[in-house]
């Protein structure tokens, strides 16, 4: 009777939570993270146990070839929404159907060369192989995709580790000691169904939270960054900065804006689309200039930003004169277009400084720097004429 209510309620969370993911991923548009193969996973289980319930114990019948085929296919659909959750494409259908016929096969098989026991315990000993792969995915892709959770992932790794012990050692006492042991009210199977119920109440939402944790990590990504480009905008430069300014000893940091010169005219006769490839270019542009651990960024239309960090005004200066140089000699590879565009920038530099909340102030003393160079003929660079801590000399910045 207890085992009965035990063996129902896994059923329930198996199926309520199967919807719930399914729900889920109907919402995530693009990555869903994995989430309709858990789906899937907990349906085939759910259904599983279902049908040892209505077995109630060992059989040789067409529902037992069922049950245990679905049994094992549920930890495969894991197995692949775990891929999927590290970001590796797989299909879903074609390895669950494959490995389910190929598995009901053998179970005729082995059933009929070998008898009940050794059907009984081939699936104990591949559910044990499989919650055993399914944990060592888990530690390897903590350890080359998803670093940040972890602690999480460790200990998700643990508990399937324990549903492919706890299969371990039925595979062993079926060895041994025959069928016995598999009647619903054993006190092994009891054991194995509340371990089963208890991770069928915990993972679920542990799986949420994390998808949760990603899908915010991965907004909170798109907010800081420009869409065409993929370098820091704004928000995400502040962001940045803020981090650098917080670690202890943090230099001044030097702050050059780039305006691509007569830009409109590239818009006006090549169209604004030519406009665009342009821009990326010119991100490129910019991530070679800068020397590692410096900041890129676009900060308007045709406007954009280094950070360079832990430098001089020498090194500043350096950098400047590659992006320079670099903007000058880049053929700018147009769509549809002959031949490669060449265009030039202007760039203005801030004079050094030490805060997040300076930023606005470089922001000004940069522009201005940057309009003197407009002013004086374009590519070209100018400094603020403001030294750290020395005004400048008209009272601007
Ligand atoms: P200057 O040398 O003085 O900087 O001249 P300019 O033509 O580069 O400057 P202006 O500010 O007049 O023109 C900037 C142009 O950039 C105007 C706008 O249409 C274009 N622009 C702004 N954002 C985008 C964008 O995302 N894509 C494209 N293709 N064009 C953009
Ligand atoms: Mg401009
Ligand atoms: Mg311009």
């Amino acid at each position: 009777m207890v085992a009965t209510i035990l063996v129902g309620m896994l059923c329930a969370h198996l199926l309520c939570f199967s919807a719930m993911f399914l729900l889920i991923s109907q919402r995530l548009q693009g990555n869903k993270m994995g989430m309709h193969y858990f789906a899937t996973g907990n349906l085939l289980l759910g259904l599983a146990y279902v049908l040892q319930l209505a077995e109630g114990g060992p059989a040789w019948s067409a529902m037992s070839v069922v049950n245990h085929t679905l049994a094992l296919a549920s930890p495969i659909a894991y197995w692949l929404g775990a891929m999927r959750f590290f970001g590796q494409e797989v299909p879903l259908w074609r390895p669950v159907v494959v490995f389910s016929l190929a598995y009901a096969g053998a179970q005729v098989l082995v059933q009929w060369s070998m008898g009940a026991v050794a059907r009984y315990a081939m699936l104990a000993a591949m559910s044990s192989t499989m919650f055993f792969v399914m944990a060592w995915t888990v530690v390897y892709g903590v350890r080359t995709f998803a670093r940040d959770l972890r602690w999480e992932m460790f200990f998700f790794a643990l508990l399937i580790t324990g549903i492919g012990v706890l299969n371990a050692i039925k595979f062993v006492r079926l060895a041994t000691g025959g069928l016995d042991m598999l009647r619903m009210d054993h006190t092994f199977q009891m054991v194995f169904y509340i371990y089963m119920s208890s991770l069928a109440t915990l993972l679920p939402p542990a799986i949420i939270w994390l998808v949760l944790r990603r899908l915010t990590d991965e907004l909170r990504g798109m907010a800081a960054r420009d869409p065409l480009t993929g370098l820091l905008n704004r928000r995400g430069l502040a962001q940045a900065l803020e981090a650098h300014f917080n670690t202890r000893d943090a230099a001044p940091a030097y702050l050059l804006l780039l305006d691509v010169d007569h830009f409109k005219r590239i818009n006006d006769s090549h169209g604004h689309q030519a406009g665009d490839a342009v821009l990326c270019q010119v991100a490129e542009v910019l991530r070679r200039a800068v020397r590692r651990g410096d900041l890129t960024g676009r900060v308007g239309g045709e406007e954009f930003a280094a950070v360079c960090l832990d430098t001089d005004r020498a090194g500043a200066m350096q950098v400047a004169e590659r992006l320079r140089a670099g903007m000058e000699s880049r053929s700018m590879e147009i769509p549809g277009a002959r031949a490669p565009l060449r265009c030039t920038a202007t760039i203005g530099i801030s004079a050094p400084f030490t805060g997040t909340a300076s930023l606005d102030d470089a922001m000004r003393q940069a522009d201005a720097a940057l309009y003197r160079g407009k002013d004086a003929g374009r590519n070209r660079i100018e400094a603020s004429a403001r030294q750290a801590g020395v005004p400048a000399p008209d009272g601007g910045p």
